[in-house]
Order: C-alpha cells, then structure tokens, then sequence
C-alpha cells in the first residue's frame, strides 16, 4: 500500500486519474449488479453477467500485449485509458530506450570494424583454442589469413612457424616475437599477442610489418660486425709492432713515452673492437645456441680474483654467494655480464669503496647483484646506461679503462637469458646492479627440489 501511495505522490495527478477510472470502471458494474439484486435477481447470475465485460477487458489487453511483446511488435499509441494506457505506454518507453542503445551499438561496431580495417598492422582475434574468430583485411596481406573464410581455423595452421608454436606455448607475451612468415618470406612480421575477454582466455594478435626497420639493422649490425672485423687486423699488427720497440733498452732516440702511449690507445682500440664484435655476436640470434649447466658460484670465484687483481688491493669485497645455485645457460656470455658488472664498480668507485657480490636464490628466481659504495649515478643518467657509448663522465670513464659498451653487453646477455637488468643508484651512497633469472633456468637442487624459500638476508 505504501508503495502505491509512493507511486501516486510521484506520478501526481495522472495517477490519481488512472486510479479513478479503474475505479470508476468497476463501480460501474458493481452498481448495476447492486440495482438488480435489489430488484430481486439472484445475485448467483448477476454478479457473473455484470463483470463479465470488467474481466473481458482485462484478458484482451493480457492477451494482446503477451502477442505484441512476444512477436516483437513496437507498441504505437493511441493507448488504451488508465492502467493498461499505463503498462503500455511504460513498455513502449522501454522499447524506443532499447532500440537506441541497439543503434549506438549498431553504430559503435560500424566504427570500430572501420577503424580496425583501415589498421595497417594485422590483427587477428582468437578463441579459446586459438581459432581464428575474426580478422582485419590487413591480416590477409601480412599473415595469409583471410576472414571470413579462414573463420575457426587454427592459427598456428594458417601462420606457419615453428617459434610462433613455441612462443604461444611457453605465453609469456611481455616481449614481441619476430618473424619471417611461410608465405611470403620477404617480408618481418613484430608479433604481439594479448590475452583479454573472460578470464583472458582470448588473445588479440598484433602483427606489425618491421621489414624496414628489420633490414635497416641488419645493415648496421653487418656494418659494425665488418668494420671491426677488418679494423682488428691492422691494430693487431700495429700493436705487435709496438710492442717490441717499448720493451727495447732506452736510449736517447727511441722515443719510449710516445711509443707506450700509441700502445696504449691501440690495445684501448682493441678492446672496443672485440666489444663491438661480442655485441654483433649477441644481436645475430635471440637466444644462446649452446646452453649448459653453468657452475656460475665458480665463475663468480674466478672473476673475483680477476676484480682483486685490477683493483690492486684498493677495495673492500664482501660475497654472499650460494654454492650450490647453478644456472642454465651459455657459460662465456654469462661470464661476460657478471665480470663487467664487477669490473664497473672496481673502475668506477674510489680506491677505500667497498663492493658486494651476491648470488642466491628467492621465490621468483635467481638473483645476482653487485653493490658498492662508491659516487652513486644521478637519476636522469640511469635510462641510458645500457645504450653504446653512453658514459656519466666520458673522461673519467675512458681513464678508468672502459669501452663505454660493457653495460650494452649485459643487457643483451641478459636479454638472451630472459633475465633482466635493474640499476638503482643514489649520488653519494652508491649503486646496485641486480640481474633477475627466471626460475625455470635456475639448475641443479633449485629446480629439481623447487623450494623456494628465499635465503635469509
Ligand atoms: P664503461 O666501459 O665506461 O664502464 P659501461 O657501459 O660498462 O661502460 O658503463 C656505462 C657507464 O655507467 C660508465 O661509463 C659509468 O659512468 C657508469 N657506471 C657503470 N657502473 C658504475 C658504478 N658501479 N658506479 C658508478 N658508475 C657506473
């Protein structure tokens, strides 16, 4: 009752005058009942034959209405008066609001199909198992798959390739996946795949065509592996000519200064050479080709007494290295990455620093840092440590014996290990250098026992 007079407050005076025509529409025929009765009909008949038309009213508006609302029918006016005018026109507002938000709908996939068919790149939305469930003309050109006739179809049998199969299986999609498509080998395809939609069960697949791009560095890549290579031959004769004449007795003439210096700056030329070739090495393939068990505790050992001896007794080491923390991978780049690490906070800091090298295990991998106390790198420089050649201090860094390509080499050792590289340094107070493995390259007791409790600090 309360919710009527609610209803009747609210709609206002058409409420009250529905309400007195379904009223007026009933006294009616309860007053000509009440006048036969009183005339002495029996009331078993005349209260059946008076309300017949009230009950017939109401089972015509059911009826239609059911029809109309079941067949779909748009409700026109002119309504009905009172209650049934009411539902009627209520269904009828119901119906225009629905019909709106289907045309917005209607209208907002015409744009987005549009939209995503005047993409340039590729894409390719997929179902649970991988099956083709619609794709952007653009994909027909890049990636031979043409829908609606490819509809279903499993990608993997449209776009052939043996490490897309791998890359989908192993669904880490964090990085892009490159590669030359079997029917048209002319061309590079950047793979990007997202899961999305109920519990990210289906992937969008971005294919982008990186063919310039892709050529553009392989150019430049040839041309630095070229370049060194046909410079190391030259400095390897210079040097060993040199070499000779400074050991040689001193006598007025001989000019030993000059002659050590040219030395010098040759052997300086020849480590950014072999730099610059362990760089175009690493850039040749995306991952090692031989990949061992790495005794890295024992190589962390070696590289320590290499550290000391360039350090000449001038820092502090301390080690927290765990033994027994093997790591799958290639012994020499690995090697590579944690000797520059170590030798950057011997070149980098002031004799008295002191230096830590950890190796231990925790709940998401393996973790291999190295700490020193040494002048910090301010904020602004640490983005772009990794590019080539990119120095805090140029001068100071060329005197301390660096090629300006050491951190260059571990990210992309790293890369290769699906590791990465976290710099965090503070001007003053010193820096990490911290290289995160992921679990399933950590060997030996970690992998086979999978305890994972991280090591107290
Ligand atoms: P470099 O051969 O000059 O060491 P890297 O690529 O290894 O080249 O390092 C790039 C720059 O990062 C260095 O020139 C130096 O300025 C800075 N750097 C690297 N490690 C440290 C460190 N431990 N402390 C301070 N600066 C560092």
């Amino acid at each position: 009752m309360s919710g009527l007079s609610a209803l009747l407050v609210e709609r206002g005076a058409s409420a009250h005058r529905t309400l007195l025509f379904e009223l007026g529409l009933l006294l009616v025929p309860v007053g000509i009942g009440g006048g036969l009765w009183l005339f002495g009909a029996s009331l078993a008949w005349v209260w059946p034959l008076v309300l017949l038309p009230y009950v017939l009213r109401h089972f015509y508006h059911l009826t239609r209405l059911a029809i109309l609302i079941r067949r779909h029918h748009r409700l026109v006016p002119p309504f009905p008066r009172g209650l049934w005018g009411d539902l009627y026109r209520s269904i009828a507002r119901y119906q225009q609001r629905g019909r709106k938000s289907r045309k917005r709908q209607i209208r907002f996939s015409r744009r987005f199909r549009e939209a995503a068919n005047a993409v340039p790149d590729a894409l390719v939305i997929l179902d649970k198992q991988l099956r083709v469930d619609w794709a952007n003309p653009a994909a027909a050109k890049l990636m031979n798959i043409h829908w609606p006739e490819d509809d279903e179809r499993r990608f993997t049998e449209l776009l052939t390739n043996p490490d897309l199969e791998q890359f989908i299986e192993a669904g880490d999609y964090m990085r892009p996946l490159d590669i030359a498509p079997a029917h048209n080998r002319a061309i590079m395809l950047s793979l990007r795949i997202t899961p999305f939609g109920e519990r990210k069960k289906q992937r969008l697949v971005v294919g982008r065509d990186i063919t310039k791009i892709y050529h553009l560095n392989m150019i430049r890549r040839d041309f630095v592996a070229n370049a060194s290579h046909e410079l190391r031959t030259p400095l390897t004769v210079i040097a060993g000519f040199l070499e000779p004449l400074i050991e040689a007795p001193i006598t007025p003439n001989n000019h030993r200064r000059p002659l050590s210096l040219m030395f010098n700056q040759t052997e300086r030329m020849r480590s950014i050479i072999e730099d610059l070739l362990t760089l175009s090495r690493l850039e040749m393939h995306d991952s090692p080709e031989a990949q061992t068990v790495v005794d890295v505790p024992d190589e962390l050992h070696l590289i320590l007494q290499e550290a000391q001896a360039l350090s000449n007794g001038q820092h502090q080491f301390e080690t927290r290295i765990e033994d027994d923390l093997f790591l799958i991978g290639h012994r020499p780049e690995l090697r590579s990455a944690f000797s520059n690490l170590i030798f950057n906070a011997v070149r980098h800091t002031p004799p008295g620093s002191r230096i830590s090298i950890c190796w231990r295990h925790d709940v998401e991998g393996a973790l291999f840092a190295v700490e020193d106390d040494g002048p910090g790198i301010a904020q602004e420089h640490l983005p772009r440590l990794t590019e080539r050649f990119y120095r805090v201090d140029c001068a100071r860094s060329r005197d301390s014996g660096g090629t300006g390509l050491g951190l260059a080499i571990v990210k992309h050792v790293l890369n290769r290990h699906d590791a990465r590289l976290w710099i965090a340094s503070e001007v003053g107070k010193g820096s990490i250098f911290s290289c995160r493995f992921p679990i399933h390259l950590c060997g030996q007791s970690l992998a086979i026992s999978n305890t994972c409790t991280p090591v107290s600090e």
